[in-house]
């Protein structure tokens, strides 16, 4: 019976190459398109942050 409401298999999850912003004492990162500063710093650390590229899974 089918309890996954997606389109699609159920068994597959998408995902796109994402700029982020990492940071570089701890794990913490966050997408660039919701980062409107140039030079962010980490909101947990206050650590510089370096642009970088992350695979990650997107939300249906
Ligand atoms: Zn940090």
């Amino acid at each position: 019976m089918a309890y996954h409401n997606s389109k699609g298999p159920a068994s597959e999850h998408v995902y796109q190459d994402t700029v982020i912003w990492q940071c570089t004492s701890c794990n913490c990162w966050s997408r660039k398109e919701y980062v409107s500063v140039a030079e962010p710093l980490c909101p947990l650390c206050k650590s510089k942050m370096v642009e970088e590229t992350k695979n990650i899974r997107l939300l249906d």
